[in-house]
């Protein structure tokens, strides 16, 4: 289970900005974060092949890691980004969770913002 130092995600570290990905959307670029693990089993969920089962089919980030991954993608994004998205699993599983989605989603529209004022200037 998600604790103060690790969490689940979906996506295996491929990039220097694991476990966020960068997804070409519409005008720009959406940033996207998938947690492994949901206990909410809903009949139509999208994302069950790693949302429900999180040591099976999801991969261990250290949360400090994680947030320097967040901060190094100002040198990574080629357009501007427009959207962010924290999604399923679910983002408030845990308490410990519930803490890893407001400090993702704090830092996430800190660098969309910084983002989208280097690219006015
Ligand atoms: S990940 Fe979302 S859609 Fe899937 S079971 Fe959990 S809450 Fe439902």
């Amino acid at each position: 289970m998600p604790n103060g130092n690790i969490d689940w995600f979906a996506r295996r570290s491929t990039t220097s900005i694991s476990p966020f990905e960068l997804n070409n959307e519409g005008k720009g670029q959406a940033l996207v974060l998938r947690y492994a693990g949901c206990n909410l089993r809903c009949p139509l969920c999208y994302a069950w092949k790693y949302a429900w089962f999180m040591q099976k089919n999801g991969f261990v980030y250290n949360i400090q890691n994680s947030i320097q991954a967040l901060r190094n993608l100002l040198g990574i994004a080629k357009k501007k980004i427009v959207w962010i998205r924290i999604q399923g699993g679910e983002p408030c599983l845990t308490f410990n969770r519930i803490l890893n989605t407001i400090t993702f989603a704090v830092e996430s529209l800190t660098i969309v913002h910084q983002n989208i004022v280097s690219r006015r200037n």
